[in-house]
């Protein structure tokens, strides 16, 4: 077959072959050459000359013999963990988390930053770039494969800016070429519930699974969908708006301008909302007292700890807003067909009782023969799952482009320093 040439004399069949086989190193764990070659179809003669290219350039390395069927053991690969290192990087609406992890997603060190919509986009990425350079300077020995942005709001991902955050009322910030010319890193970013998506595809609940759904119930609620392992985005990167599917025609007003959106029914300000308004009407619950009568004070955590004292008013808010949110999966599932729905948030916290309110939901509304094949299930990685995923944009990017680290400043002066490389 004929080669296509791409300029810097890196091929196209190569890109693919070494794309190919980093991912099956990274899926299996720990693979031998000879397993390689059978699961990729590629000859052993180009797995050997990879795997011996990847392990120059540091991104793999051998790990113990494994089992044989008679015959010498081989010898078995990895990820090599410590090679390189990652810096993750969460912009939220009130603060700003920094991670370096290696490439286990392991963090190794953790920073933040306050902030929120009156600092300019300009001062807080400078505080980051601060931050970011002094611990690079610390630690010059570490090389860095790149840093993943995970940011709130609407984000255009290939050119790497930020094009609204509504909580710190950013308007097309160039976030990617902000740090990338003052760090000389490669950086990538995308928004918040897809780097979260992305987590759980490479360190959680999802971490074999092809097709699934993930939903994260906030202040409002996010979604993304992954299809054959690619994050769908949409022709305009606008996909997964799950927070803004229409599930009561004569519902409540959506901040979207919509009515009855699942986000006015469902989420954390929802179910504020319909405290504070039954509270009004004179109902009792455990919150009146706990703000001392200031209903303004009420926040979701409130919310939710009443609940988990089995406060009656709390409880019989929460679970008509986990039916809501099945009522959402439902069409979900019966759209995607997914075998995976994963939810995230706060609301996980309630357990059991909320996902018999959803199961319940989406038994009675999606296809029979649907729903058998999909599993709902709640986040191990809470929290976690951005980070994670801030690390994951990174290894994703590289391993489909590993010119990325062919090419990379630090590699070519380890050239220099050493020939043996
Ligand atoms: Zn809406």
């Amino acid at each position: 077959m004929r080669k296509q040439v791409i300029p810097g004399s890196f091929s196209l069949m190569k890109k693919m072959n070494i794309s190919l086989i980093l991912n099956t190193i990274r899926e299996k764990g720990c693979v031998s050459r000879a397993e390689i070659a059978k699961i990729t179809g590629l000859t052993p003669a180009t797995v050997t000359n990879i795997t011996a290219e990847l392990i120059k350039y540091k991104l793999i390395l051998e790990a113990e013999r494994g089992q044989s069927n008679g015959g010498r053991k081989p010898v078995m690969l990895r990820i090599n963990s410590q090679g390189y290192y990652v810096i993750g990087i969460y912009i939220g609406s009130k603060g700003v988390e920094i991670i370096v992890a290696n490439l286990n997603s392991d963090i190794i060190y953790s920073d933040n930053l306050n902030i929120d919509s009156s600092i300019p986009s300009e001062v807080i990425l400078d505080g980051i770039k601060k931050k970011i350079s002094r611990w690079m300077n610390i630690n010059k020995g570490k090389q860095i494969l790149g840093i993943g942005v995970g940011i709130h709001g609407l984000v255009q991902s290939r050119d790497g800016i930020s094009i609204y955050g509504p909580n710190l009322g950013w308007e097309n910030v160039p976030v990617k070429d902000t740090l990338e010319s003052a760090l000389k890193v490669p950086v990538f970013i995308d928004n918040d519930v897809r780097t979260m998506t992305l987590g759980e595809s490479w360190f959680g609940l999802a971490k074999d699974i092809t097709n699934f759904i993930f939903i994260y119930v906030g202040y409002g609620i996010g979604g993304s969908i992954v299809i054959d392992n690619q994050l769908y985005r949409g022709i305009s990167e606008g996909a997964g708006e799950i927070g803004h599917t229409t599930i009561e025609c004569n519902g409540p007003k959506c901040s979207c301008g919509n009515y009855g959106c699942l986000q006015a029914l469902a989420s954390e300000k929802a179910m504020v909302d319909e405290v504070k308004k039954l509270l009004s009407d004179g109902k009792k619950s455990v919150i009146k007292s706990w703000v001392n009568d200031d209903l303004c004070r009420i926040s979701p955590e409130i919310v939710f700890e009443a609940a988990i004292k089995n406060d009656d008013l709390a409880l019989t808010v929460i679970k008509e807003k986990a039916r809501y949110l099945g009522v959402g999966i439902a069409n979900l599932i019966n759209t995607f067909n997914p075998s995976l729905v994963i939810i995230n948030g706060q609301i996980t916290k309630l357990g059991d009782t909320i996902m018999d309110c959803i199961q319940q939901e989406v038994n009675k509304r999606s296809m029979k023969y649907l729903q058998n094949s999909t599993n709902i299930t709640f986040s191990f990685l809470g929290q976690d799952a951005v980070l994670k995923g801030t690390v994951a944009l990174v290894l994703g990017e590289t391993f489909n482009n590993p010119e990325l680290v062919y090419s990379s400043k630090q590699f070519k002066k380890d050239c220099e320093n050493n020939k043996k490389i």
